[in-house]
C-alpha cells in the first residue's frame, strides 16, 4: 500500500499533512458511508437517518497536565471537546464511549474525580455513556472519547460547501482558553520557583474555565434550527481561528477575508493578552480550544445574525483561492498563517 522505502520524518507531514497521507489509501466503498476522514466528525447513513460519529484522545503532558488540571474538569472537557465535533456536522450528540488508560500512579478516587465531570457532562448535555474500554499505561492518563450523534439529512454541515460571498460566522468569544491557559502555565512556574501555590485566580476566572471546562455549542446548533439557517460550511475552533478558516478555505475551494476589528474578545482575554504582551488579535485567532463554533451562511440571512447577541460576523469567504486575509484596524491587511497546535512540529 505505502511505498515509502526512505525514512520520512513525521514532523515534515505534520499532523494534517499525515492524515491526508493515511486517507488517501481509504476511500470509503460502502453507500451508507457517506463522509469519512476530513471533517469533523464521520457521516454514517442508517435508513433515513444519518449518525455522526467523532473521537478524540487527550494524553497527559501534551494534551492537559495534570499539575493545573483537576481531574473532575479533565473528564468534562474530554466529553465536550467531542460533542462540539457533532456539533461542528450541524448535528446533536447522543451517546459517548469512554477508553482510559493509566498507571498505578492513580488511585480509585482519581479515577471516580474524572468520571464525576464525565457524569456532569453526560447530564448538562442530556448525553449517556454507554460503553469504553480501560487499559494501562508505563506512565501517565490517556483517555479516548467517542461521541456520536444524529444530523438531520437536510441539514448536514461540512466543512465545504462554502461559497464566495458568504458571510463568516463565528459562535461566542476566542481567546480566552488560550489566554486561560497562560495563566495557569504562569502560575505552575511561581509554584515550582517558590514551592507556593495560593495563586488568585479570580480576576482571570473566565478564561481560566474557558481552559479547563470549555462548553460545547449545542444550542448554536438548535439556534441555527430557530433561525432557518443552514450553514454553507461549519467547523469548531479546537486549534484556533486561524487554522480553522484554513481548513474551511481548503475544503471548500475558497479564500477568506477577516476584519480585526470584528474579532470577538472578553475584556478578560483582551485584558490578559496585553499583560503579556500579547497582540491580543493574533492571541485570539492563534489559541485553541475555545469550542467555538465557525461557519459560513449565505448573505440572504444577514438581517438575521447582524444583530445577534452570541453570533459575530467576522469576514466572508472570496474566490481567491487559498488566499487568507486579516484586515487589520490600521488599515493594513496580510495573510493568516496557520499555526494551530500542530504537535508533531513541537519536536517531542
Ligand atoms: P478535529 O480537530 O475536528 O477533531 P482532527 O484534525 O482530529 O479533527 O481530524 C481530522 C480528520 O481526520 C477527522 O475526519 C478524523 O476522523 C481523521 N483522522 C484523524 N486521525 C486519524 C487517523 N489516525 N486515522 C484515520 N483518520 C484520522
Ligand atoms: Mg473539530
Amino acid at each position: 500500500m505505502f511505498e515509502n522505502s526512505d525514512r520520512t520524518e513525521l514532523a515534515a507531514l505534520g499532523e494534517f499533512g499525515l492524515i491526508d497521507h493515511l486517507a488517501q489509501h481509504f476511500p470509503t466503498k460502502l453507500p451508507s458511508s457517506l463522509l469519512g476522514i476530513g471533517d469533523d466528525a464521520a457521516l454514517v447513513k442508517l435508513g433515513t437517518k444519518v449518525m455522526a460519529i467523532s473521537t478524540d484522545m487527550m494524553i497527559e503532558g501534551v494534551h492537559f497536565d495534570l499539575a493545573y488540571t483537576p481531574l473532575k474538569h479533565l473528564g468534562y472537557k474530554a466529553v465536550t471537546s467531542n460533542l462540539s465535533d457533532i456539533c461542528a456536522m450541524n448535528g446533536l450528540p447522543t451517546q459517548i464511549t469512554v477508553s482510559i488508560a493509566f498507571s498505578n500512579r492513580f488511585s480509585l478516587e482519581a479515577i471516580e474525580e474524572l468520571y464525576e465531570g464525565i457524569r456532569l457532562a453526560c447530564e448538562k448535555y442530556e448525553i449517556d455513556l454507554v460503553g469504553g474500554d480501560t487499559s494501562s499505561t508505563r506512565s501517565g492518563l490517556v483517555i479516548s472519547v467517542t461521541a456520536v450523534g444524529e444530523v438531520s439529512p437536510k441539514k448536514i454541515t461540512k466543512r465545504s460547501g462554502a461559497k464566495p460571498g458568504d458571510l463568516l460566522v463565528l459562535s461566542g468569544d476566542i481567546g480566552g482558553a488560550y489566554m486561560g491557559l497562560q495563566i495557569l502555565e504562569r502560575e505552575k512556574r511561581v509554584f515550582l520557583e517558590h514551592n507556593q501555590m495560593q495563586p488568585d485566580l479570580e480576576p482571570y476566572d473566565y478564561i481560566v474555565a474557558r481552559q479547563l471546562k470549555p462548553e460545547a455549542r449545542l444550542d448554536v446548533v438548535r439556534m441555527l434550527e430557530e433561525l432557518a439557517i443552514v450553514p454553507t460550511s461549519m467547523i469548531d475552533v479546537s486549534d484556533g481561528v486561524a487554522s480553522e478558516i484554513h481548513h474551511l478555505g481548503k475544503a471548500s475551494g475558497v479564500g477568506f477575508e477577516i476584519y480585526e476589528e470584528k474579532i470577538p474578545l472578553d475584556q478578560q482575554t483582551l485584558d490578559t493578552a496585553l499583560g503579556f504582551n500579547l497582540n491580543p488579535s493574533v492571541a485570539a485567532l492563534n489559541g485553541g480550544e475555545d469550542y467555538e463554533l465557525l461557519f459560513t451562511v449565505d448573505q440572504k440571512h444577514y438581517d438575521k445574525i447582524k444583530n445577534h447577541l452570541d453570533l459575530t460576523i467576522i469576514g466572508h469567504a472570496t474566490d481567491s483561492v487559498g488566499s487568507y486575509l486579516l484586515n487589520t484596524r490600521a488599515g493594513n491587511s496580510f495573510e493568516i498563517q496557520a499555526q494551530g497546535w500542530n504537535h508533531l512540529k513541537e519536536n517531542q
